[in-house]
């Protein structure tokens, strides 16, 4: 008697539990539902944003939060820390990037530190070599792998007129491009060695005074013409004079647009010029990668800004 009544008991709370699990499922899938058919949303959709504000850039727009969405936007960080594993590391922050872009370009300081092959920022691969005011080179340095672009000025020196390999092809290829656009631009001078900077500087000075040259040419040592991944562009169109003009021409705008896609920057913007202490050069073009390039491009930054954000 007593364990019929014991029996019944457990059927009864067995059947209360399946019941409240039914309905707890119900009342689950319901919200499910209700999300995707109803409201149109994607339930998992918070973690596509979770994704995009963990790389650190600006993820694509119709995933920024809505006002709708202001607690959605609440529970990224729990989620982004799940995915810490699968993301990048987040660029440095403005304290970060401010410290590192006075160490690498802080061209009031006017004092160089001479490396013996171009300063690497640390975790950086060669393409984000950097060699300006304050990183300077050693005169004996000469980068592996020279070799010579395919459409040159014929009127300079060929010496002058090498890239580092992959630099070179991306060049030829980049002008090229331009070509098949039917625009022509030619390399006037790449690489350049210490001891033909040194030349220039000098004649540069004789002729203008040291800080009118400081202002348009670098000091020996502190030239990228020496790392061989910079060349300087020209055309017809302005007689194949380095000359601010070329910015404003057919074939200056097209490398403007362009060069990114093959790799380069315009190194020395207008916008540029209190960081790099340079003044705009619209021929002066440097290979750092497609991938940077595009980054750089993109964000309308110095390769010093890049730099000091990135690592
Ligand atoms: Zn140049």
């Amino acid at each position: 008697m007593e364990k019929d009544i014991k029996k019944d008991k457990q059927k009864k709370i067995k059947r209360g539990v399946i019941i409240f699990c039914i309905v707890v499922a119900l009342a689950v899938s319901f919200g499910f539902f209700y999300d995707i058919f109803i409201e149109g949303g994607n339930p998992l959709q918070i973690i596509s944003v979770g994704e995009g504000g963990a790389a650190g850039g600006e993820g694509p727009a119709n995933l920024a939060p809505t006002s709708d969405d202001v607690v959605a936007s609440e529970d990224i960080p729990d989620l982004t820390d799940d995915l810490a594993g699968d993301v990048e590391d987040p660029a440095n922050t403005p304290e970060e990037t401010a410290q590192n872009l006075s160490d690498i370009s802080d061209t009031t300081k006017n004092e160089t530190v001479y490396y013996d092959t171009p300063f690497i920022p640390e975790g950086g691969d060669e393409t984000v070599q950097l060699v300006n005011k304050v990183c300077g080179v050693s005169k004996n340095y000469k980068p592996a792998n020279l070799q010579l672009t395919k459409y040159r000025a014929t009127d300079r020196a060929e010496a002058n007129q090498y890239m580092v390999d992959y630099a070179a092809n991306a060049m030829d290829a980049m002008i090229e491009a331009a070509m098949a656009e039917g625009y022509t631009v030619l390399v006037t001078t790449a690489y350049r060695s210490y001891n033909f900077q040194s030349t220039l500087y000098n004649n540069y000075v004789a002729k203008d005074g040291q800080a009118a040259a400081d202002k348009y040419s670098a000091r020996p040592g502190t030239s990228e013409h020496q790392t061989g991944l910079a060349a300087d562009l020209t055309s017809a169109t302005v007689n194949y004079k380095l000359t601010k003009d070329f910015g404003s021409t057919q074939e200056g705008q097209w490398l403007d647009a362009h060069a990114h896609e093959y790799g380069f920057i315009l190194r020395y913007t207008s916008a540029g010029e209190p960081i790099t202490g340079y003044m705009y050069e619209p021929w002066h073009f440097r290979y750092v990668g497609v991938e940077n390039a595009t980054y750089i491009h993109e964000k309308g930054i110095t390769l010093e800004e890049f730099i000091a954000e990135r690592y």
